[in-house]
């Protein structure tokens, strides 16, 4: 158990048990207090973070993407040469390009 202080009206000392500030009846339970204090607002932040999870996400694949289309053109490119694999690795090279600005765009959409 420690002592914190009320954010709403600065008295020192409260249990961070208490379920509302003694002195002005700020609550305080652990779920009201953590996203409200210093004025933070959770909600956007909460939102942002899952929005910035699913770019992230969509540029995991683009990687993955990538490199697996560079795996299908090398391992393609022997003698003699194996035209539909160099072909569909460079689809799926383009496609990671695609993924790669789609999450780029919508990252910046999303947060600007
Ligand atoms: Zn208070």
């Amino acid at each position: 158990m420690a002592l914190i202080a009320c954010p709403e009206c600065g008295r020192q000392g409260i249990s961070d048990q208490a379920a509302a500030c003694p002195a002005c009846a700020y609550p305080l339970a652990p779920q009201a207090r953590e996203p409200v204090g210093r004025g933070g607002r959770p909600q956007p932040v909460a939102t942002v973070e899952q929005t910035g999870k699913r770019w992230k996400a969509m540029k995991v694949w683009a990687g993955l993407l990538f490199v697996g289309g560079l795996l299908v053109i090398f391992g393609n490119v022997r003698t003699p040469p194996s035209t539909a694999g160099i072909v569909f690795g460079v689809v799926v090279l383009l496609a990671s390009f695609v993924l790669a600005v789609r999450a780029a765009i919508g990252a910046w959409w999303h947060h600007a």
